[in-house]
């Protein structure tokens, strides 16, 4: 039987560490790290998601504020309000809440975030430094799958590793991560031949697809490493995942749940993003931001 990789108890480590670094950063420069996130519109997830989001960030002392915009804002005062807070300097991450409404395009937005500032790892030069190894800010969920594999101690470099979805927000950049960490990658998707057997040669198996419980156990190779960051809802409406996990953990080594595998990391994540771009703004970019 898998082991479970508790995304709960792991993000709950990644909390403390990162408060700790706001104490260690408030004592070094005399200020806490800050997060804007700005919501345009009442999608209702949304804002629960904004929500949570200006909870975790209080939590471990980061200061930040949620600039909430009506349906109504035009793409050019939304591009506005982002390049205001690009020159803002106790700004230290910014984060737009997507989807945006209708007429305001999602691409414009991202491109006028300050790459320095940019704690959703979205802008091209994110990508870019991200694919060339270089520094840069890396998506919230990449960065907690990676976390959470560095967590089961299974060694990347040599791995055979097997992403399923390629979306920019989360199948491009893991498996971009996993190439940084040596580890041979196949990206794998909608026409991808043969998909079990693809699947059955991966030593670490990431599913970023959306379909409810699609990979079975019979896909997996014994003692593999499953990280499922699918978020779906079965017949009964209950919260489930990409990977059929009654099947999927009797062959794993180590598996995420649906809930509290990925889920929880990806709120962690943004803290320590937030962090690590305050750091690197006030050190120059001396460290690096890809982990
Ligand atoms: P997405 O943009 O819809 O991308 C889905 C990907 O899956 C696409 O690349 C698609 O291939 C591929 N795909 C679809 N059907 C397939 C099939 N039958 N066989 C193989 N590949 C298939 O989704 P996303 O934004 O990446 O999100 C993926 C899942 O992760 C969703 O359930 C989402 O809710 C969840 N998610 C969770 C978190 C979290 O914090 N836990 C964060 C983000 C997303 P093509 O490119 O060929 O169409």
């Amino acid at each position: 039987m898998a082991n479970l990789i508790d995304g709960k108890a792991i993000s709950k480590l990644v909390r403390e560490e990162v408060a700790r670094g706001v104490g260690a950063f408030k004592a070094q420069y005399g200020r806490v790290p800050g997060l804007h996130v700005v919501l345009v519109g009442e999608d209702p997830a949304s804002t629960v998601y904004v929500r949570n989001k200006e909870k975790a960030a209080a939590e471990v002392g980061i200061s930040g504020r949620v600039h909430r915009l009506p349906n109504t804002t035009t793409e050019e005062e939304l591009v506005g309000l982002v390049r205001e807070l690009n020159q803002t300097g106790d700004v230290d991450g910014i984060l737009v809440q997507f989807p945006v409404p209708n007429g305001i395009r999602q691409h414009k937005v991202v491109a006028a975030t300050a790459p320095s500032k940019d704690v959703d790892g979205l802008h091209p030069e994110s990508i870019g430094a991200l694919w060339a190894g270089t520094k840069g800010l890396v998506p919230c969920t990449p960065r907690g799958c990676m976390r959470l594999i560095a967590e089961t101690g299974m060694p990347l470099s040599g791995a055979k590793a097997v992403v399923i979805g390629r979306s920019n927000l989360v199948g491009k950049p893991i498996a971009g991560l996993l190439l940084a960490a040596n580890a041979t990658v196949t990206l794998a998707h909608s026409k991808t031949q043969d998909l079990p057997a693809v699947c059955r040669e991966a030593d670490v198996l990431v599913a970023a697809v959306g379909r409810t419980k699609m990979i079975h156990g019979s896909w997996i190779k014994p003692g593999a490493v499953v990280i499922d960051v699918g978020m779906n809802r079965d017949d009964a409406g209950r919260l489930c995942g990409d990977v059929d996990f009654e099947s999927a953990s009797a062959v794993a080594s180590a598996i995420t749940p649906v809930p509290g595998g990925v889920g929880p990391m990806t709120i962690a994540m943004l803290l320590e993003n937030t962090l690590l771009a305050a750091l690197a703004r006030l050190t120059r970019g001396s460290r690096t931001l890809i982990s």
